[in-house]
């Protein structure tokens, strides 16, 4: 078995190492119906998608240390100045000026309500979450901003208070290592891998 695809930063250059595209054997379709007659084939194939995230690579790595970052404009000259972006947002939407990083850890753990939600009880491909999934938009006190994330233990209703949990132990470095429980959720009963 070949090597999945890897990449490093070295001297301000992306190093790749091992395979980003790989072909397993093919697979004959046949005609059960028709003394098993050749119709096609099956293809497996698989590729490695490498994402860079640039200015929000802060935010992933903060995810795996339990902190949730926004972003806020401070510009002076902004008519939207002094608002807070979750999610986190590079630039400010209304002066296109650089939003500064704040840490909104405890503002979430204090204010964080739920707007709306909704059930979803079948995914797309490749989804890696336990299904029903409950999706949830989240309010927050002073953040202009809606944030879609999805509750982790219980069921959602309108105005739940609710609070973050990250996802410490191997941390996928993407969104889903954020997650939400209902206030006075007990550690105990957290999934493995999450904590407060
Ligand atoms: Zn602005």
């Amino acid at each position: 078995m070949s090597q999945y695809g890897q990449v490093q930063v070295k001297d301000n250059r992306y190093k790749f190492r091992g395979d980003f595209h790989r072909l397993e054997q093919h697979m004959p379709i046949r005609n059960a119906d028709e003394g098993w007659k050749l119709v096609g084939v099956t293809k497996p194939r698989d590729m490695t998608y490498v994402h860079t995230y640039g200015g929000e690579a802060i935010f992933f790595e903060s995810l795996s240390q339990g902190k949730l970052l926004a972003t806020k404009c401070e510009n002076p000259a902004c008519e939207a100045n002094g608002s807070i972006f979750q999610p986190f947002r590079i630039y400010c939407p209304d002066c296109l000026s650089k939003g500064t990083v704040i840490d909104m850890t405890d503002l979430a753990k204090k204010s964080a309500t739920v707007h709306t939600f909704m059930v979803c009880e079948r995914s797309g491909a490749f989804n890696m979450l336990d299904k029903p999934i409950r999706f949830i938009n989240i309010e927050f006190e002073n953040v202009c901003t809606i944030l879609f994330s999805y509750l982790l233990v219980g069921e959602p209703h309108m105005g739940m208070r609710v609070v973050p949990v990250f996802k410490y132990h191997n941390p996928t470095y993407t969104i889903l290592d954020l997650s939400w429980v209902p206030a006075g959720t007990k550690a105990e009963s957290l999934p493995e891998g999450f904590g407060f």
